[in-house]
């Protein structure tokens, strides 16, 4: 099996500076793709920060979930130092290559990667995404969240927080299998099936990732594209990077340890006895398949822990003041790590039509479990206001226009 590697990156047709970045280091067999944000300069640095820190702690032989958090701390911790860069943070999905033929992908953010397997494209990471918490949820398709005007809301990235929550997912390529990592600056411009059939159709991976980045442009260009194409392809690893694809290049096995370590933990040194063993050997399946289940079950825990908080965090419900006026907003006051409120509704209540002691727990933001409640102390706000407006104003009339001219008084001072 050898891995032959083509990556393309362009500005696009709209922006002015590229704030995507890939790497392909045959050495660590590592790929990468990073699309960062946070202004012109700050999106540049975080992408490029990110690959860079990330190469050195693979080369290092970190696993690739901790090379990831070497990569988030690197950009955290430049985002602190410069207040032009402040705010700043990445995507980033990265691919190892791990004796035995398996690929390690790691994925934070809204760039993917994708496997095309039996002509048939399947999206291998989830969108760390507001529109994919929709779908998720059922409020949208996969192609209304395409063209959803929210689209590039992330809920995940990298160098925004000390720490982030990392998906792992191990891919057993097989020979013919054609992985692509791209920023959305081609899925929001081309369609999956278009992607498809240009992976079908072009076979060498550099060639492709330049065809889909002209697709992407021909379609707008609305954002930077960056597309890398690893092909999986028959034959021995020549391992001296003699690639026969123009501009392609030869990936070879990591000698880093993966996160697959636990995955592969019986599998013999490569080279030594790989080629000789019958690949369907049960007792390897078997202890493979356990050793998958314990780190997919880890995964599952961590995805669960995340989902929890994310699941808090867009489950809560508060009603505080927007300006002047009452505003339920969907969230925790403040924001939970990468979840920020957002507006619910803004009601038509203001803040001087509230009694003094419903206006300071409007100021306190105080939070519900559920749009109901919050919907509930809405209404009694307004049912308080207009017990109010209505002792105030529209009391019975005639005590108050009825009133007769006052009588003249007259102060008798006592002469002398
Ligand atoms: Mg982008």
């Amino acid at each position: 099996m050898r891995l032959v590697v083509g990556a393309a990156t362009d500005v696009g047709r709209v922006r002015e500076g590229n704030e995507d970045g890939y790497l392909v280091d045959d050495s660590v067999g590592l790929v990468a793709l990073a699309d960062g944000m946070g202004g012109h300069l700050g999106g540049e640095v975080a992408s490029a920060t990110a690959l860079e820190a990330l190469r050195a702690a693979v080369r290092a032989g970190q696993p690739l979930r901790d090379a990831m958090l070497d990569a988030n701390n690197a950009v955290f911790a430049k985002a602190r130092t410069d207040s032009a860069l402040t705010g700043m943070g990445t995507t980033l999905t990265a691919g190892t290559l791990a004796a035995g033929g398996t690929l390690i992908l790691a994925h934070v953010g809204d760039s993917r990667g994708y496997l095309l397997r039996d002509g048939e494209l399947r999206r291998l990471t989830t969108d760390h995404s507001h529109v994919q918490e929709l779908v998720d949820d059922g409020q949208l398709t996969d192609d209304e969240a395409a063209v959803h005007p929210m689209r590039n809301i992330v809920t995940r990235a990298l160098g925004i927080d000390e720490t982030v929550d990392v998906d792992v997912y191990p891919v057993e390529l097989r020979v013919d299998d054609r992985v692509l990592l791209c920023s959305d600056g081609l899925t929001d411009m081309v369609h999956e099936d278009v992607i498809a059939a240009e992976l079908r159709r072009e076979p060498d991976p550099a060639v492709a990732a330049h065809k889909l980045v002209d697709r992407a442009n021909a379609a707008g260009g609305v954002d930077n594209i960056t597309v890398v194409v690893v092909a999986v392809n028959d034959g021995p690893s020549t391992s001296s990077g003699g690639s026969s694809e123009a501009s392609s290049v030869e990936l070879a096995p990591s000698v880093a340890p993966m996160v697959a370590e636990a995955l592969l933990v019986d599998e013999p040194e490569p080279g030594k006895a790989t080629r000789d063993r019958p690949p369907d050997d049960p007792g390897r399946r078997g202890r493979r398949v356990k050793t998958a289940i314990w780190v997919l079950a880890v995964v599952a825990v961590l995805g669960v822990a995340v989902g929890a908080i994310a699941w808090y965090a867009r489950n809560t419900y508060y009603v505080g003041f927007d300006g002047n006026a009452v505003t339920v907003y969907q969230g925790v006051p403040g924001g939970l790590l990468v979840w920020d409120p957002t507006v619910d509704r803004r009601t038509t209540l203001s803040r001087g039509d509230l009694r003094a002691a419903d206006a300071a727990a409007v100021a306190d933001e105080k939070t519900f479990s559920s749009l109901d409640d919050a919907n509930a102390f809405v209404a009694r706000l307004r049912a308080h206001a207009v017990e109010a407006a209505t002792t105030t104003t529209t009391s019975p009339a005639p005590t108050t226009t009825t009133v007769a001219p006052e009588a003249p008084t007259t102060t008798t001072i006592a002469g002398p």
